[in-house]
Order: structure tokens, then C-alpha cells, then sequence
């Protein structure tokens, strides 16, 4: 799957500092499938920038660092906006830590 993150964790809020990556469609722990894209924020300790998330049926959670290290950075010129988490998942959103 291509999901567009935060290139680097000080990301300062700058939409420069986005950038598409491709990962395995399954869980690197347990080998389930990681969840649908949704909609959210990026929040580097002052700054918030909009990117995707994913919440993993299987509770692992997937950190950004890792997902850098894991994925592929791709060009991928076409990558419309997920829809937002309630449209995903329903009214309920988890907390992600
Ligand atoms: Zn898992």
C-alpha cells in the first residue's frame, strides 16, 4: 500500500516534509492486515501536519519511523486524500498513543 507520511519527525508543520511511501499491506509483527487509510495529524511536539494513518485490525501499531524504515519512497503523482476517519472506521476513533 502507498501512504503518505512525514518524511522526518521534526516536521514543522511544512507540507514539503511529506512523502509517499510503499509498505507491505500486512503487519510487520504478526503478519495480519494493517488497516484502512484514514485522514489525520501529524503532530511533532509544536507543529500539526495532515497526513495518513491506519489503525491495524490487529492492535500493532505502526510508528512513522518504522514505516520509513520499512517502506520504499515512491513517486506516486496521484494520491487523493483518504477519507476521513469516521467514514473508515465509524464514530468511534480509538486513541492512538
Ligand atoms: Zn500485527
Amino acid at each position: 500500500m502507498i501512504v503518505q507520511i512525514p518524511t522526518r519527525q521534526d516536521h514543522e508543520g511544512y507540507p514539503g516534509y511529506l512523502g509517499l511511501f510503499e509498505i507491505a499491506d500486512n503487519c510487520p509483527v504478526c503478519g495480519g492486515p494493517r488497516g484502512k487509510v484514514y485522514q489525520t495529524i501529524s503532530y511533532d511536539g509544536s507543529r500539526r501536519l495532515h497526513c495518513d494513518g491506519w489503525d491495524n485490525p490487529c492492535g500493532h501499531i505502526d510508528r512513522y519511523s518504522a514505516v520509513r524504515d520499512e517502506g520504499k519512497r515512491v513517486p506516486y503523482p496521484e494520491h487523493p486524500d483518504p477519507p476521513p476517519y469516521s467514514d473508515v472506521y465509524g464514530d468511534n476513533p480509538k486513541n492512538n498513543i
